[in-house]
């Protein structure tokens, strides 16, 4: 029997790979390995409707075991790889067992950021990424009153939205001077700050978390200039970082991401990477990017996976995303980091409003405030407007790797 394509990490971008493979008619054994004890499943849900307890866990899962059965696609949970040889085509599991393979496609994802402070291993303290950290959470849910939650990004805002509604005191600490600063304009975060202080939540900001006070469990927190706020239970979500490890280990060329080309390939024969863990080179926006993103998991990898099965392609998507906090959908399309000028359509202080980002006279990104239409729109004129730049890359890739790594390029065209 052939080598197979193994797909490391089984999450949004794995099983999207693994599907379009057998939709293209590739034959090979799919082996697909996880570390987590579920079928892949997806996430979106973990800081919305599932920490609502609205969602049975089932109802996460992308594809039921009956898809993988009939597509021939064997999915091994609970089995994480520690070692991979992009050279010698093989990986090896933490028990010291190995497996050879054709391809190899890296779907590791990413972990919460950590922070490094007296106190972040109280017990009530969580992050925020999988299934097993919602259920945590969730069993502590109903004797905690004060919920104090460290960050004012997308998934700090929606948890600290789930939490009010389920009637808890909601603190939100943001080192910034105002939420989202890192991902959104001034007139969403204004707007959106002042739907969560209308619900109650107390968001503080250019607040330094200095530690988190508790004997056995967490009683509370200390910001930097003194004070305390009281706490049952406190979320950190301060960001994510690549699950890149791997690839670095391995001699792979990483940046907070496996740096891969237009293709997904990391300029290893037959060793590609996609989803949250891989930075890919964007002709749109002429840089590398890495994005976290429902999205980006799902077209990288059925990009990439047809890159596999032999078809030339360029993945350079106009990136999209959204948030639900409270009644409000945040809708974004495109990348506005580099803008240097912007347009409001419609009133902040109403109920939907969005906002348009420019470098000069060229659209950058849209941020809709429940305004589908707006959100629409920018996704259709994005996708028209041509690239940045024509290149793929490659030279970046190979300029950004080991000399021997650019040797291994070669060899593979
Ligand atoms: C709480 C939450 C809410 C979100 N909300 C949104 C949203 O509203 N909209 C949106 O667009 N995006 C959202 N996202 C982001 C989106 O879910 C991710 O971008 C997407 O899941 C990335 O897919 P992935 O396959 O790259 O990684 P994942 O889905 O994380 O899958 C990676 C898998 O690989 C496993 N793994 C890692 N290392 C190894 C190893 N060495 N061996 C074996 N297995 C390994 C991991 O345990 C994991 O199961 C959210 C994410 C979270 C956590």
């Amino acid at each position: 029997m052939s080598d197979p394509v193994v797909i490391i990490g089984a999450g949004q971008a794995g099983a999207k790979a693994a599907e379009t493979l057998r939709k293209l008619g590739v034959t090979q054994p799919i082996l697909m390995f996880g570390e987590e004890k579920h079928l892949p499943y997806q996430r979106p849900p973990l800081s919305k409707k599932f920490l609502l307890g609205g969602v049975p866990e089932s109802q996460l899962q992308l594809q039921t075991t009956d898809f993988y059965a009939r597509n021939n696609i064997e999915v091994v949970t609970g089995k994480r790889v520690v070692r991979l040889d992009p050279d010698g085509h093989s990986i090896e599991f933490e028990d010291g067992t190995r497996q050879t393979f054709d391809k190899a496609l890296i779907t590791t994802g990413s972990s919460p950021r950590r922070l490094n402070v007296e106190g972040a291993d109280l017990q009530g303290v969580h992050a925020l990424r999988s299934i097993a950290h919602v259920l945590a959470m969730r069993d502590e849910l109903p004797a905690a009153n004060d919920v104090v939650i460290v960050g004012g990004g997308y998934l700090g805002l929606e948890t600290a939205a789930v939490m009010s509604g389920l009637g808890k005191s909601v603190v939100l600490i943001e080192a910034e001077d105002r939420i989202l600063a890192r991902v959104a304009g001034v007139e969403i975060a204004e707007h959106l700050a002042r739907l969560h202080a209308n619900r109650g939540v107390k968001i503080i900001t250019r607040a330094r978390l200095s530690k988190i006070v508790g004997s056995a469990r967490v009683a509370g927190v200390e910001l930097g200039d003194g004070t305390r706020y009281s706490a049952d239970l406190v979320l950190i979500a301060v960001g994510g970082i690549a699950n890149d490890e791997l690839a670095r280990l391995s001699g792979l060329a990483c940046n907070d991401g496996v740096l891969v080309d237009t293709g997904g390939s990391t300029g290893w024969r037959g060793v590609y990477a996609a989803g949250d863990c891989a930075r890919f080179f964007s002709r749109r926006y002429g840089r590398f990017v890495r994005l976290e993103s429902v999205q980006n998991a799902n077209d990288q990898a059925r990009a990439v996976a047809e890159h596999m099965a032999g078809c030339k392609v360029t993945y350079d998507p106009v990136p999209w995303f959204w948030s639900d906090q409270f009644e409000t959908k945040l809708q974004i399309a495109g990348l506005s980091s580099g803008f240097d000028r912007h347009e409001v359509v419609g009133d902040p202080q109403g109920a939907s409003f969005s906002v348009a980002y420019y470098a000069g006279a060229r659209l950058l990104a849209v941020d809709a405030i429940n305004d589908g239409k707006a959100y629409m729109r920018a996704r259709k004129a994005l996708a028209e407007s041509a690239p940045l730049t024509s290149s793929t890359g490659v030279a970046e890739l190979r300029d950004s790797s080991a000399s021997e790594k650019a040797a291994a390029w070669s060899m593979s065209n």
